[in-house]
């Protein structure tokens, strides 16, 4: 550098360039960009002729502004500071570049070797020229699948189930196979030599009424990468085709997914299904509110001919499905589950409730205590409905909290420290990567459509649960019915509440408001992700449904801050980071129907009413009260300092009365609704 900044600079701008000659020695990213970015200025300045190794010059266009700037103050000789300048970033481009700079010596081995490296590596750059030799030196097609294909998967099973491989990486790898596969398919049909066998035959499907597929379509492909073949019926299938379609292709197991409360009771409808129908296979269940004890308490006795399983994540799948399959360890794991979930059933049958159950109406005298008296509601600036139709993607990445997104992908810890991880930093590395450029992807070429509505109104508690909602000429609109908490958790405080505490009570004669809203990112996501289903890219599938998911997040976290600074502008000189953002570090909240502090799903019928969403945005519900696209969220705004999200816990069936007449619903119909969250 010192020698650079002596001779260049004058060189380059007196025309000093004919008899000068400069070698950039070593081999790193920050020296190939300095070449460049010479070259770039010494053929301004009238150099007509050099040698260079083409392959160590980094394209000046790609080269970061930053990185760039920083080179030319030392070629200019602009400061005195800019060799600290160059050498304190140096090092972070060293860094970033040697990690992605591909070493393709691999290409260099026998085929059987580049097919494994692919596969286990989940590079698919090669997977038709690599497939092709290894068909051309087997005597049979299929020979390739049976040998070096399924050597490599079995590798890739090992690292996975030893955690030295994670979840990301495997359905990259799958996504090898399975267009190495592809590939094969009309060699092995042409020869009428058969299908290759498979470890045996599994239907899976999101139940009806629910629309959420990602940990469905995750659990697939990594059974099908163990070589089970996976009958995908995709989302809302009703218990009628799941039953069907099991008897007509004779599968041996069925595999369940939900993600919404109501679809925990259809599961157990599913398995009553199966009893009367006479059905004799595994059954495994599976999905973020199933769990153990639903599955031992609930589901598993329905259905008695067989095993129901809960699989608690993609991890476990195949270890069970091989289990099932296994002539020789089928019998003692199924005795070892039965074992298990007896255990459960017992515990769950003797458990004493923790914590003081109070009648409903000695809980509603124990509501929190707010002083309406010196309350002052802030009007809405913009009070009534709002639509925001096709939102700008890009305002809401700022939004996007990524921890989540890792969680999806079975990777645990906090962004962005995640990325650093001993343990999972690389795959967190790469999985982060792909996601950025198949988001660039999604915004720059508008791949979905983001819309939301939401609305701001007068709003009174009545009957101390009951929030009514009324037009800015104070008629009713309608009627909202909440869940008060009834078991005091010893230690807790002995405050019993209720969303409805937050809103001023009729009584007070005090005008209070509060909101609704209902985003979606979720238009066009179906359509981008059945794109890379035909392309056999399943990882790039699901990483679309994963970003709508976390865009509607976003965009939701957004708009609650537009409506507290702007529409009702209770908050307007708040000024949160993302981070403050994803801690709620601000005044309301936006409870989401489904959800603890109000379990009861059905309220989302009259906040889509409210709102026209469907009309509006066009967002729809499914019977269970699913929102389709599943890239949605909806809620209440309450915007009291004192407002908090809880949790309603388990209720007693004097308020399930109660609540049942307020609504206009018998009390089973009830029921069947609140399923999770009787005391019984
Ligand atoms: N930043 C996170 C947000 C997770 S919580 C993410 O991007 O995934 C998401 C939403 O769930 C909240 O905004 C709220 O609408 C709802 N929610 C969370 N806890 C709740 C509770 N106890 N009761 C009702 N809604 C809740």
């Amino acid at each position: 550098v010192s020698e650079i900044k002596r001779t260049l600079p004058h060189a380059l701008t007196s025309g000093g360039l004919s008899n000068m000659s400069f070698s950039f020695r070593g081999n790193n990213p920050v020296r190939e960009a300095m070449h460049s970015v010479f070259l770039y200025h010494a053929v301004n300045a009238g150099l007509n002729m050099s040698i260079v190794n083409a392959g160590q010059l980094t394209v000046y266009a790609d080269i970061p502004e930053d990185l760039k700037n920083r080179i030319e103050d030392v070629i200019f000789n602009k400061r005195e500071d800019s060799t600290e300048r160059l050498l304190e970033v140096a090092s972070d481009v060293v860094g970033e570049k040697r990690v992605s700079k591909e070493d393709l010596t691999w290409r260099e081995g026998t085929v059987e070797a580049r097919l494994a490296h692919a596969l286990v590596k989940g590079i698919n750059d090669y997977v038709v020229e690599d497939t092709e030799e290894a068909r051309q030196s087997s005597t049979r097609p299929i020979e390739v699948i049976e040998g070096p294909l399924m050597d490599a998967m079995n590798i890739v099973g090992d690292l996975f189930g030893s955690g030295q491989m994670f979840l990301p990486q495997v359905v990259k790898s799958a996504r090898v196979m399975k267009q190495a596969v592809a590939y094969l398919q009309p060699f092995i049909e042409a020869e009428k030599d058969g299908t290759a066998s498979t470890n045996g035959k599994i239907l899976m499907a999101t139940v009806k009424g629910d629309v959420h597929d990602i940990g469905k379509n995750i659990v697939g492909v990594v059974l099908q990468c163990n070589n089970y073949e996976v009958i995908d019926l995709g989302v809302m299938v009703s218990a009628e085709k799941i039953l069907t379609t099991a008897r007509e292709q004779n599968v041996d197991i069925i595999g369940l997914s939900g993600l919404i409360t109501p679809s925990l009771d259809e599961m157990v409808t599913l398995g009553k299904e199966m009893e009367r129908q006479g059905f004799d296979i595994p059954l495994l269940i599976g999905g973020a509110t199933t769990s153990k004890a639903h599955t031992a308490v609930k589901i598993a006795p329905t259905y008695t001919r067989n095993q129901t399983i809960y699989v608690s994540d993609a991890s476990r799948a195949v270890g069970v499905a091989s289990k099932l399959i296994s002539k020789e360890h089928r019998a003692s794991f199924i005795a070892g589950i039965q074992l298990d979930y007896e255990a459960v059933r017992l515990r769950t049958a003797n458990r004493t409730p923790r914590g003081t159950l109070y009648t409903y109406p000695d809980a509603i005298k124990q509501k929190p205590q707010i002083n309406w008296r010196d309350y002052q509601p802030t009007l809405p600036t913009k009070p009534g409905i709002t639509v925001l139709d096709d939102y700008p993607l890009a305002t809401l990445v700022p939004y996007i909290d990524w921890t989540p997104f890792f969680i999806t992908w079975d990777l645990v810890g906090k962004y962005p420290k995640i990325l650093q991880d001993d343990v999972v930093g690389e795959a967190a590395t790469s999985l982060f990567a792909d996601a950025q450029a198949l988001l660039k992807d999604i915004i720059d070429n508008k791949r979905l459509t983001a819309k939301a509505v939401f609305g701001l109104w007068r709003a009174n508690t009545v009957n101390h649960d009951d929030i009514e909602v009324y037009a800015d000429d104070g008629a009713k609109m309608t009627t909202l019915h909440h869940i008060r908490q009834q078991i005091q958790k010893p230690g807790a405080s002995e405050e019993l509440a209720s969303l409805a505490d937050f809103i001023a009570p009729k009584e007070s004669n005090i005008i209070d408001y509060m909101g609704a809203f209902a985003v979606t990112t979720g238009i066009g996501a179906d359509e981008l992700a059945a794109e890379y289903e035909a392309k056999l890219d399943d990882y790039n599938a699901i990483m679309v449904k994963a970003l709508a998911d976390r865009l509607a997040e976003a965009f939701a976290e957004h708009l609650h801050e537009r409506v507290r600074l702007e529409h009702w502008g209770y908050a307007a000189d708040e000024q949160l980071d993302n981070e403050a953002l994803i801690k709620e570090q601000y005044r309301g909240i936006r409870p989401a129907p489904g959800y603890p502090a109000c379990p009861d799903h059905t309220e989302k019928g009259s906040l889509f009413e409210m709102l026209n969403v469907t009309g509006n945005i066009g967002l729809e519900l499914t019977e269970s009260f699913a929102m389709h696209p599943a890239a949605s969220v909806s809620g209440w705004y309450f915007g009291h300092p004192d407002s908090k999200y809880m949790n309603t816990g388990k209720i007693a069936p004097d308020q399930v009365e109660s609540l049942a007449s307020r609504k206009g619903l018998s009390v089973p119909e009830l029921e069947r609704w609140l399923t999770p969250i009787l005391n019984d």
